[in-house]
């Protein structure tokens, strides 16, 4: 099988002008943690290119999905803030649609969290879901769940079996999949007329302005303006009426479509005046972009080496795909960080791909005694600050992101 693929033409387009705008060395797949150190690891360049033609921002490197996908660590439910942001999601649909009775198909439903608030309602739900241990654990909570990679085959298999979708929901997926028109001819196979889709995804504007350069791993191919979302949509024949923000993530955005044209919503029409005004589709955006990541990593292992040499014992907070990037990139490693602290007990007794820190649970993490706190879940900043207040922790603590990075003393 070929696992890792240079690109060689445009993913959206197919032109061949594409131009590197940051490298980040190469990298193992970020969610691929292990139980030992002796089990080998792969690294695959992990580097990002601007297509000249349509101004898409992608990965250089196709490493496959089913390398990546088969076995996911992250769950929606093990985040107070996911569950809490579900049940809002679930409002912002069911107040688009005219039906009061839905059919729900999720895509990357993940262990069921977002599907769970339409079953609770009473509607149908079919959940899809890649990766095979999540897709169980949804099982086993009562959200039927196809362990499969979704596109155009699968959707009408679907679409026989169960009829149209009144709801069709992505959430940070089309970023994650090589071929988005295969996914965005299923939706669109699958959507009834009437029928309204929602896509998340993490937002390039919020990438530029805060320097999530985090976000770059390998399960992430494309890194999205509404403007592309719109150019990917309507080459399936689907029209973008609406878009509101996403309170997780740390900057999504929630596209709204259907096949029928709707009038476009004043925050949509916004939203896209702003991406122009910021100039996302600039070239010279993009390579400001990687100069200053390249000046945040020198700046944050500065502030982690002088920690160190205060006599400062470091924990890091939340080892999420995206820590996998910022620490690789860094070169942030076990002789920096005691261990990570993570609420997922799937991923405690692992370790981070590449820089080989342990994950641990919370409780163990502060046995050590910290005196810093690496918030590496940044992200999730306010809901992990109250948590490390409730444990009695007053140490210093680095905020990495989002853009420069900064120490707060005790
Ligand atoms: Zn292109």
């Amino acid at each position: 099988m070929n696992i890792s693929k240079k690109v060689v033409t445009c993913r959206l387009c197919g032109s061949e002008n594409l131009v590197t705008i940051l490298d980040l060395g190469a990298q193992p797949p970020a969610n691929s943690l292990r139980k030992t150190l002796d089990q080998r690891i792969e690294s695959y360049p992990l580097m990002i290119c601007r297509c000249s033609d349509c101004t898409t921002v992608q990965l250089t490197e196709t490493v496959s999905p089913e390398v990546m996908f088969r076995d996911y660590f992250w769950v929606t439910g093990t985040s107070d803030t996911a569950v809490a942001y579900a049940e809002q999601f679930y409002e912002n649909i069911v107040g688009r649609c005219s039906s009061r009775s839905l059919s729900v198909v999720e895509i990357a439903s993940n262990d069921g969290t977002f599907l769970r608030q339409f079953k609770q309602k009473g509607h149908r739900i079919i959940g899809i879901d890649p990766a095979k241990n999540l897709a169980e654990t949804a099982e086993k909570t009562g959200v039927p769940t196809i362990s499969d990679f979704f596109g155009l085959q699968l959707a009408k298999s679907i679409r026989m079996g169960h009829g149209e979708a009144d709801v069709v929901i992505a959430r940070n997926v089309i970023p994650h999949v090589p071929n988005p028109n295969d996914v965005v001819a299923g939706i669109s196979h699958l959507l009834s007329e009437e029928g309204i889709g929602a896509i998340e995804f993490h937002w390039v504007a919020k990438i530029l302005r805060e320097l999530h350069y985090d976000s770059i791993y390998h399960e992430h191919y494309f890194y999205h303006s509404l403007r592309s979302i719109i150019s990917l949509l309507s080459r399936n024949g689907l029209n973008i009426f609406d878009v509101t923000e996403s309170p997780i993530s740390g900057g999504s955005l929630v596209a709204y479509f259907s096949r029928t044209l709707r009038q476009p919503t004043v925050a949509l029409t916004e939203k896209l005046a702003l991406e122009e005004r910021e100039g996302l589709f600039a070239l010279e955006t993009w390579q400001e972009f990687a100069k200053s990541s390249l000046e945040h990593r020198i700046k944050l292992k500065e502030i982690i080496t002088n920690e160190i040499a205060n006599g400062k014992k470091i924990i890091g907070y939340g080892a999420s795909a995206r820590s996998s990037t910022l620490l690789n990139f860094c070169g942030i490693g076990s002789n920096d960080l005691v261990c990570i602290a993570d609420q997922n007990p799937l991923k405690h007794g692992h370790f981070t791909p590449g820089t080989d820190i342990l994950i641990t649970s919370p409780e163990v993490a502060f046995s050590h005694r910290p005196d810093t706190v690496l918030l590496l879940a940044w992200n999730f900043k306010d809901e992990i600050l109250d948590r490390l207040a409730s444990i009695g922790f007053h140490g210093n603590v680095i905020l990495p992101l989002p853009k420069m990075p900064i120490l707060i003393k005790s």
